[in-house]
Protein backbone atom coordinates (compact mmCIF):
# COMPACT_ATOMS: atom_id res chain seq x y z
CA UNK A 1 0.00 0.00 0.00
CA UNK A 2 1.50 3.85 -0.67
CA UNK A 3 0.97 6.42 1.56
CA UNK A 4 -0.79 9.29 0.92
CA UNK A 5 0.20 13.04 1.61
CA UNK A 6 -3.41 14.63 2.25
CA UNK A 7 -2.87 18.51 2.09
CA UNK A 8 -5.49 19.57 4.07
CA UNK A 9 -6.84 22.05 6.79
CA UNK A 10 -8.76 23.99 3.49
CA UNK A 11 -11.08 23.18 5.57
CA UNK A 12 -10.56 21.08 8.60
CA UNK A 13 -14.19 20.19 8.14
CA UNK A 14 -13.73 18.38 4.84
CA UNK A 15 -10.21 17.07 5.52
CA UNK A 16 -12.17 15.35 8.19
CA UNK A 17 -14.56 13.80 5.71
CA UNK A 18 -11.62 12.63 3.57
CA UNK A 19 -9.84 10.88 6.35
CA UNK A 20 -12.86 9.03 7.24
CA UNK A 21 -13.67 8.24 3.42
CA UNK A 22 -10.07 6.68 2.83
CA UNK A 23 -10.16 4.87 5.88
CA UNK A 24 -13.68 3.46 5.30
CA UNK A 25 -12.99 1.99 2.32
CA UNK A 26 -9.40 0.97 2.39
CA UNK A 27 -11.12 -1.53 5.53
CA UNK A 28 -13.42 -2.34 3.01
CA UNK A 29 -11.54 -3.31 0.38
CA UNK A 30 -8.82 -5.26 2.45
CA UNK A 31 -10.81 -5.87 5.29
CA UNK A 32 -10.46 -7.08 8.72
CA UNK A 33 -8.45 -4.02 10.70
CA UNK A 34 -6.45 -2.21 7.73
CA UNK A 35 -6.88 1.24 7.04
CA UNK A 36 -5.09 3.79 5.08
CA UNK A 37 -1.63 4.39 5.60
CA UNK A 38 -1.20 8.52 4.84
CA UNK A 39 0.37 11.69 6.03
CA UNK A 40 -2.23 14.88 6.89
CA UNK A 41 -0.22 18.37 6.49
CA UNK A 42 -2.94 20.62 7.87
CA UNK A 43 -2.44 24.38 7.73
CA UNK A 44 -3.91 26.90 9.32
CA UNK A 45 -7.13 28.21 6.71
CA UNK A 46 -7.23 31.94 8.64
CA UNK A 47 -3.60 32.32 6.75
CA UNK A 48 -4.75 30.66 3.48
CA UNK A 49 -8.22 32.35 3.13
CA UNK A 50 -7.08 36.06 3.30
CA UNK A 51 -4.34 35.41 1.10
CA UNK A 52 -7.41 34.00 -1.48
CA UNK A 53 -8.89 37.14 -1.16
CA UNK A 54 -6.27 39.43 -1.35
CA UNK A 55 -5.37 37.71 -4.85
CA UNK A 56 -1.86 36.50 -3.62
CA UNK A 57 -1.40 33.25 -5.73
CA UNK A 58 2.41 33.20 -5.72
CA UNK A 59 2.20 33.04 -2.17
CA UNK A 60 -0.28 30.74 -1.35
CA UNK A 61 1.69 28.57 -4.06
CA UNK A 62 4.72 28.91 -2.52
CA UNK A 63 3.29 28.05 1.06
CA UNK A 64 1.62 24.97 -0.28
CA UNK A 65 4.78 23.89 -2.31
CA UNK A 66 6.17 23.46 1.14
CA UNK A 67 3.39 21.62 2.61
CA UNK A 68 3.80 19.48 -0.53
CA UNK A 69 7.69 18.98 0.22
CA UNK A 70 7.01 18.32 3.81
CA UNK A 71 4.37 15.61 3.14
CA UNK A 72 7.16 14.37 -0.02
CA UNK A 73 9.56 14.42 2.97
CA UNK A 74 7.92 12.46 5.59
CA UNK A 75 7.18 9.85 3.73
CA UNK A 76 4.33 10.45 1.08
CA UNK A 77 4.17 8.30 -2.08
CA UNK A 78 1.52 10.81 -3.54
CA UNK A 79 -0.29 14.17 -3.28
CA UNK A 80 -3.78 14.74 -2.60
CA UNK A 81 -5.02 18.54 -2.22
CA UNK A 82 -7.92 18.61 -0.29
CA UNK A 83 -9.83 21.17 -1.84
CA UNK A 84 -10.79 22.64 -4.97
CA UNK A 85 -10.05 26.31 -4.70
CA UNK A 86 -6.31 25.42 -4.58
CA UNK A 87 -5.70 23.46 -7.58
CA UNK A 88 -5.87 26.67 -8.91
CA UNK A 89 -1.69 26.90 -8.19
CA UNK A 90 -1.51 22.87 -8.70
CA UNK A 91 1.34 23.23 -11.43
CA UNK A 92 3.46 25.26 -8.95
CA UNK A 93 2.84 21.98 -6.06
CA UNK A 94 3.83 19.54 -9.00
CA UNK A 95 7.15 21.76 -10.05
CA UNK A 96 7.98 22.15 -6.47
CA UNK A 97 8.00 17.67 -5.81
CA UNK A 98 9.16 14.92 -6.96
CA UNK A 99 5.97 12.88 -6.49
CA UNK A 100 2.71 13.03 -8.28
CA UNK A 101 -0.23 15.13 -7.31
CA UNK A 102 -3.44 13.15 -7.97
CA UNK A 103 -5.82 16.27 -9.28
CA UNK A 104 -9.30 16.29 -8.04
CA UNK A 105 -10.92 17.52 -11.57
CA UNK A 106 -10.30 14.44 -13.16
CA UNK A 107 -11.72 11.87 -11.27
CA UNK A 108 -14.63 13.94 -11.32
CA UNK A 109 -14.27 14.11 -14.89
CA UNK A 110 -14.06 10.18 -15.27
CA UNK A 111 -17.02 9.74 -13.04
CA UNK A 112 -19.14 12.09 -14.99
CA UNK A 113 -18.31 10.34 -18.48
CA UNK A 114 -18.69 7.04 -16.92
CA UNK A 115 -22.38 8.05 -16.33
CA UNK A 116 -22.49 9.24 -20.27
CA UNK A 117 -22.63 13.02 -19.44
CA UNK A 118 -21.32 15.59 -21.35
CA UNK A 119 -23.30 18.60 -19.64
CA UNK A 120 -22.64 19.59 -15.85
CA UNK A 121 -23.44 22.26 -13.36
CA UNK A 122 -20.13 23.51 -11.11
CA UNK A 123 -20.33 24.92 -8.01
CA UNK A 124 -17.32 26.09 -5.55
CA UNK A 125 -15.90 29.29 -4.18
CA UNK A 126 -16.18 31.71 -6.70
CA UNK A 127 -12.56 30.87 -8.05
CA UNK A 128 -13.17 27.67 -9.18
CA UNK A 129 -16.27 28.78 -10.57
CA UNK A 130 -14.71 31.19 -12.78
CA UNK A 131 -11.32 30.96 -13.33
CA UNK A 132 -10.00 28.75 -15.79
CA UNK A 133 -8.07 26.31 -13.66
CA UNK A 134 -10.84 24.28 -13.11
CA UNK A 135 -13.55 24.68 -16.10
CA UNK A 136 -10.53 24.75 -18.03
CA UNK A 137 -9.64 21.26 -17.17
CA UNK A 138 -13.13 19.94 -17.59
CA UNK A 139 -13.81 21.06 -20.47
CA UNK A 140 -10.36 21.22 -22.59
CA UNK A 141 -8.68 18.10 -21.00
CA UNK A 142 -11.90 16.17 -20.70
CA UNK A 143 -14.46 17.52 -23.45
CA UNK A 144 -17.45 18.53 -20.77
CA UNK A 145 -19.42 21.26 -21.07
CA UNK A 146 -19.57 23.10 -17.75
CA UNK A 147 -22.40 25.49 -16.77
CA UNK A 148 -21.84 27.87 -13.40
CA UNK A 149 -24.48 29.78 -12.16
CA UNK A 150 -25.39 33.53 -12.50
CA UNK A 151 -23.34 36.18 -10.85
CA UNK A 152 -25.48 36.90 -7.58
CA UNK A 153 -25.88 32.82 -7.00
CA UNK A 154 -22.39 32.64 -7.78
CA UNK A 155 -22.03 34.97 -5.07
CA UNK A 156 -24.56 33.25 -2.48
CA UNK A 157 -22.66 30.36 -2.87
CA UNK A 158 -19.40 31.68 -2.42
CA UNK A 159 -20.74 33.52 0.84
CA UNK A 160 -21.96 30.21 1.85
CA UNK A 161 -19.14 28.43 1.60
CA UNK A 162 -16.75 31.07 3.12
CA UNK A 163 -19.15 31.92 6.32
CA UNK A 164 -20.86 28.81 6.98
CA UNK A 165 -19.50 25.44 6.06
CA UNK A 166 -15.79 25.79 6.43
CA UNK A 167 -16.61 26.96 10.17
CA UNK A 168 -19.35 23.86 10.10
CA UNK A 169 -22.53 25.98 10.14
CA UNK A 170 -24.99 23.79 8.09
CA UNK A 171 -28.07 25.41 7.52
CA UNK A 172 -31.75 24.21 6.25
CA UNK A 173 -31.50 28.10 4.23
CA UNK A 174 -29.23 27.45 2.64
CA UNK A 175 -29.66 23.74 1.92
CA UNK A 176 -32.61 25.75 0.07
CA UNK A 177 -30.54 28.11 -1.44
CA UNK A 178 -28.82 25.38 -3.15
CA UNK A 179 -31.54 22.90 -4.04
CA UNK A 180 -32.88 26.00 -6.26
CA UNK A 181 -29.71 27.08 -7.58
CA UNK A 182 -29.83 23.48 -9.01
CA UNK A 183 -32.65 23.55 -10.08
CA UNK A 184 -32.31 26.29 -12.45
CA UNK A 185 -28.85 24.85 -13.45
CA UNK A 186 -30.81 21.53 -14.79
CA UNK A 187 -33.51 24.08 -16.57
CA UNK A 188 -30.45 24.96 -18.58
CA UNK A 189 -29.39 21.60 -19.85
CA UNK A 190 -27.02 20.49 -16.57
CA UNK A 191 -27.44 16.55 -16.43
CA UNK A 192 -25.48 16.43 -13.38
CA UNK A 193 -23.60 18.91 -10.72
CA UNK A 194 -20.31 18.88 -9.07
CA UNK A 195 -19.97 19.80 -6.04
CA UNK A 196 -16.71 21.69 -7.01
CA UNK A 197 -15.68 22.39 -2.93
CA UNK A 198 -15.28 20.10 -0.68
CA UNK A 199 -17.89 21.43 1.98
CA UNK A 200 -20.60 21.50 0.03
CA UNK A 201 -21.71 17.65 0.36
CA UNK A 202 -21.63 18.34 4.18
CA UNK A 203 -24.88 20.00 3.75
CA UNK A 204 -25.97 18.99 0.66
CA UNK A 205 -27.27 15.94 -0.05
CA UNK A 206 -28.79 13.52 -2.76
CA UNK A 207 -32.59 14.42 -1.70
CA UNK A 208 -31.86 17.89 -1.63
CA UNK A 209 -31.19 17.87 -5.42
CA UNK A 210 -33.04 17.03 -8.61
CA UNK A 211 -29.73 16.35 -10.22
CA UNK A 212 -27.45 13.43 -10.01
CA UNK A 213 -24.22 14.88 -7.65
CA UNK A 214 -21.34 14.58 -8.42
CA UNK A 215 -19.45 15.18 -4.50
CA UNK A 216 -15.21 15.80 -5.27
CA UNK A 217 -14.56 15.05 -1.35
CA UNK A 218 -15.97 11.33 -2.22
CA UNK A 219 -14.79 10.99 -5.42
CA UNK A 220 -11.65 12.52 -4.34
CA UNK A 221 -11.25 10.52 -1.49
CA UNK A 222 -12.08 7.38 -3.55
CA UNK A 223 -9.58 8.03 -6.04
CA UNK A 224 -7.07 8.22 -3.70
CA UNK A 225 -7.60 5.05 -2.22
CA UNK A 226 -7.42 3.57 -6.32
CA UNK A 227 -3.88 4.52 -6.29
CA UNK A 228 -2.86 3.58 -2.75
CA UNK A 229 -3.48 -0.31 -3.67
CA UNK A 230 -2.96 0.11 -7.44
N1 LIG B 1 -12.73 23.48 0.41
C1 LIG B 1 -13.15 24.43 -0.55
C2 LIG B 1 -12.85 23.98 -1.96
O1 LIG B 1 -12.92 22.81 -2.21
C3 LIG B 1 -13.03 25.86 -0.26
C4 LIG B 1 -12.00 26.29 0.71
C5 LIG B 1 -10.76 26.75 0.01
O2 LIG B 1 -10.82 27.86 -0.50
O3 LIG B 1 -9.79 26.03 -0.09
O4 LIG B 1 -12.67 24.75 -2.87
Amino acid sequence: MKTIGLMGGMSWESSLEYYRIINKEVQKRLGGVHSAKCLMYSVDFAEIEVLQHRGDWPELARILSQVGQALEAGGADFLVLCTNTMHKVASEIETAVSIPLLHIADPTADKIKSRGFKKVGLLGTRFTMEDDFYRGRLEGQHGLEVLVPDESDRDTVHKIIYQELVIGRLEQESKNKFASIIKKLSQQGAEGVILGCTEIGLLVKKKDSILPLFDTTAIHAEAAVNLALM
